[in-house]
């Protein structure tokens, strides 16, 4: 079965975890802020944030060295992404970073940072919201929820070759709210196409 949250924005949330965040009060500047939803008291808002400066790949994404003095993590979190892009750690670069912030108030701040556009010079050398199956421009939306048990195997192997980017998360069970997700038009018309194909109900 799959449930998805539409119209965009309306009232998702995010299953708190803690993998790849940092606990922090400092909350960046934001440009573009969309709040996405609440669950629970939590409060979910997404925005873009740019620097220049330096970018190093590491086990758990790229290091950035901000020219200001800034230091952080940031991951590289598009699907279907075999071109494995490393920077040169030697050269400045304009970073621009999508950011999530999930957040109770007098409790706690969850920072997300995801690397979202890298250029030199002129020339854009990184892209996330290009699918790098499809090379079309993604939206960033509220993921669809799919139960991951209604599909075989063999589903999962071909979205991960061909249609990565579809927006849906496949899930053991239904919980709590959901997150926002890079959705390619292509990926998704593929992967309805295979539901289709297989029989399974939406
Ligand atoms: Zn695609």
């Amino acid at each position: 079965m799959r449930i998805y949250h539409f119209p965009w924005l309306a009232a998702v949330s995010l299953v708190l975890t803690s993998c790849g965040a940092t606990n922090g009060t400092k909350r960046p500047r934001l440009r573009e802020t969309v709040s996405y939803g609440e669950f629970s008291g939590e409060k979910l808002e997404e925005g873009k944030r740019s620097t220049t400066g330096t970018l190093k790949k590491s086990p758990s994404g790229f290091e950035v060295t901000g020219a200001d003095g800034s230091h952080f993590l940031v991951r590289a979190a598009r699907l279907g992404d075999r071109s494995d892009f490393v920077p040169d750690p030697g050269k400045e670069y304009r970073i621009d970073i999508l950011t999530r912030i999930v957040s109770r108030p007098k409790a706690y701040t969850y920072i997300y940072d995801e690397l979202a556009k890298v250029s030199d010079g002129e020339r854009v050398i990184y892209d996330a919201s290009l699918c790098p199956v499809h090379r079309v421009t993604m939206m960033r939306k509220p993921e669809g929820r799919a139960t991951k048990d209604d599909y075989p195997r063999s589903f999962y192997r071909q979205r991960e070759e061909k249609f990565p980017n579809d927006g849906i998360s496949y899930l053991g069970c239904v919980e709590g709210g959901s997150d926002l997700r890079w959705s390619c038009p292509e990926c998704y018309r593929l992967s309805e196409r295979r539901a289709k194909e297989l029989g399974i109900k939406e």
